[in-house]
C-alpha cells in the first residue's frame, strides 16, 4: 500500500460507502480500504443533498472529539453548530467552522430546529500531529475565505494556500482544503509535488486524464505532480484535498484519532464519566453514548 501511494501518474478512483450521520444520509468517501489519509486529511463525509424537515436533518446531538479539527463546509443550507467551549454559531454556504479537538472537545450540529430546505455539504477531519492534539480546544469561524482562478476553476480556499489564495484558518501541518466550481473545459490545476492530493465530487462529474470521477467518489492522485488536468463538460464542484503525506500512524475509531488502543479506551472512559475533558454542549439533542471499542469485553 506505502508504495503504490508514492507512485506519480496512477489515479486511483474510490466509490464512497453509505452512512447514516444523526438523522442523515452521508457518503463516507475517507477514509477508505487502503487509503486512510490523504496528508493530514483523515475522514470526508459528503453530506446530502436533501431535505432538512421536521424529522430528517443533519442533527447529530453531543459527541466528543480528540485528536483532530473538524471542518465543516456548506453549498446549501444552514447548520448550528454548538460546543464546549461555549461557541454557539450558524455556519451557511461560503463560510468555514474549523473545531480543533486537541486533548478533548465536545459539540452538537443541529438541522432541524434551524433549517428547512436543502441540506449539502461536507464534513472533514483532519489529524493533529504531535504534540498539537495533546493540546487545547478551539473553534474558529470564517465568514469570508479567499477566492481564485485558475483556467475555467473558480476556487476558495479553506484551509492552506492555492494558487496565491491563502486562508487565514488555522492548520498545524502542510495542508490545502479548496473547493472548485468547474466550468465546461479543461483546468491545469498546479499542486505541489511533495504533496499527496485527492479530488472528492460534489456536484456534476469531471475527467482526471481516463478517469471519470463521479459524485461522492475519491480520486487519489499520491504525490509527484506540479499539476493535474480537470476536465468537465458540463458544470462539476469539486472538493480538492492535499498536504504532505502524515507521518504518524492513526488509530480511528468513533470519533476519536489517537495512536493506541489505551488512548481510545481512555477517551471512552472519560465521554461515559461526564469528565471535564469534554466538557458539556448546551444543545436539546441528546448526548449520544460511545459503543463499546471492539476490542473491550462485550457485556
Ligand atoms: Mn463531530
Amino acid at each position: 500500500m506505502t508504495s503504490d501511494r508514492t507512485v506519480t501518474g496512477a489515479v486511483t478512483v474510490h466509490d464512497s460507502r453509505e452512512s447514516v450521520v444523526g438523522r442523515m444520509t452521508v457518503h463516507r468517501a475517507l477514509p477508505r480500504r487502503g487509503l486512510r489519509t490523504v496528508g493530514p486529511w483523515c475522514f470526508a463525509d459528503h453530506l446530502g443533498p436533501e431535505e432538512v424537515t421536521e424529522t430528517q436533518g443533519l442533527d447529530i446531538g453531543p459527541h466528543p472529539h480528540t485528536g483532530l479539527h473538524t471542518v465543516t463546509w456548506l453549498l446549501e443550507g444552514a447548520v448550528l453548530h454548538r460546543d464546549s467551549l461555549g461557541t454557539e454559531q450558524l455556519i451557511r454556504p461560503g463560510q468555514l467552522n474549523l473545531m480543533t479537538a486537541g486533548h478533548g472537545v465536545a459539540h452538537a450540529e443541529e438541522a432541524t430546529r434551524t433549517y428547512r430546505g436543502t441540506l449539502h455539504g461536507v464534513q472533514l477531519w483532519v489529524a493533529q500531529p504531535e504534540p498539537d492534539r495533546h493540546g487545547p480546544a478551539a473553534f474558529e469561524h470564517h465568514a469570508v475565505l479567499p477566492q481564485t482562478t485558475v483556467d475555467s476553476t473558480d476556487l476558495t480556499v479553506l484551509v492552506g494556500t492555492y494558487a496565491g489564495a491563502a486562508s487565514l484558518a488555522g492548520q498545524d501541518s502542510p495542508i490545502v482544503g479548496a473547493d472548485a466550481v468547474v466550468r465546461p473545459g479543461t483546468s491545469v490545476w498546479p499542486l505541489r509535488p511533495d504533496f499527496e492530493y485527492a479530488l472528492v465530487v460534489l456536484e456534476g462529474q469531471v475527467s482526471v486524464g481516463q478517469h471519470v470521477v463521479r459524485p461522492s467518489a475519491l480520486a487519489f492522485l499520491g504525490r509527484g505532480r506540479d499539476e493535474v488536468p480537470v476536465t468537465a463538460t458540463d458544470p462539476a464542484r469539486v472538493l480538492l484535498l492535499g498536504g504532505a503525506p502524515f507521518p504518524e500512524p492513526l488509530i480511528m475509531w468513533w470519533n476519536f484519532v489517537a495512536r493506541t488502543h489505551e488512548e481510545i479506551d481512555a477517551a471512552v472512559r472519560d465521554w461515559q464519566g461526564r469528565d471535564e475533558r469534554f466538557g458539556e454542549v448546551a444543545s436539546p439533542l441528546p448526548r449520544i453514548p460511545a459503543p463499546a471499542p471492539l476490542w473491550a469485553p462485550r457485556a
